[in-house]
């Protein structure tokens, strides 16, 4: 490279626009259908664990028993795999992105309402 040419270039490197996003500082541009981030509506999930077994990536942990929820946001890979199996349609990909990775925790993790209480047995007709 000529010193010409690479003094052009450098010069142009200084007085001009940056290559690079500013992101995080700056938000990034969020386009309609783009796949941000896994969202729960934890009270309309059912606990049926179709989710977790349909993760590819094994993001995904739930309990029935504790009626619990909880995604491994580092392992996701945003595939919407879980949307797509959800009975109940309480999970959702949102065009908007978590904050950067060096912010824990990693694990969003939802508790979901108490059950319902059961229904009482009927007493026997006597
Ligand atoms: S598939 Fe839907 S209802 Fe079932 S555990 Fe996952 S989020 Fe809950
Ligand atoms: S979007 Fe894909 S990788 Fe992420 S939790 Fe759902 S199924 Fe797993």
């Amino acid at each position: 490279m000529g010193l010409f040419t690479m003094t052009k270039r450098a010069l142009a490197n200084v007085i001009g626009k940056p290559a690079t996003l500013m992101y995080p500082v700056k938000p990034a541009k969020q386009f309609e259908r783009s796949r941000g981030m896994l969202e729960i509506t934890i009270e309309d999930c059912i606990y049926c664990g179709l989710c977790s077994r349909h993760c590819p990536a094994d993001a995904i942990v739930v309990s029935k028993d504790d009626r619990t929820w909880q995604v491994d946001r580092l392992r996701c890979i945003i595939c919407a795999q879980c949307v797509d199996v959800c009975p109940k349609t309480c999970l959702r990909l949102v065009p908007e992105y978590k904050k950067s990775v060096a912010e824990p925790p990693f694990v969003d993790f939802f508790q979901g309402p108490p059950a319902p209480p059961k229904p009482e047995k009927k007493a026997k007709e006597e």
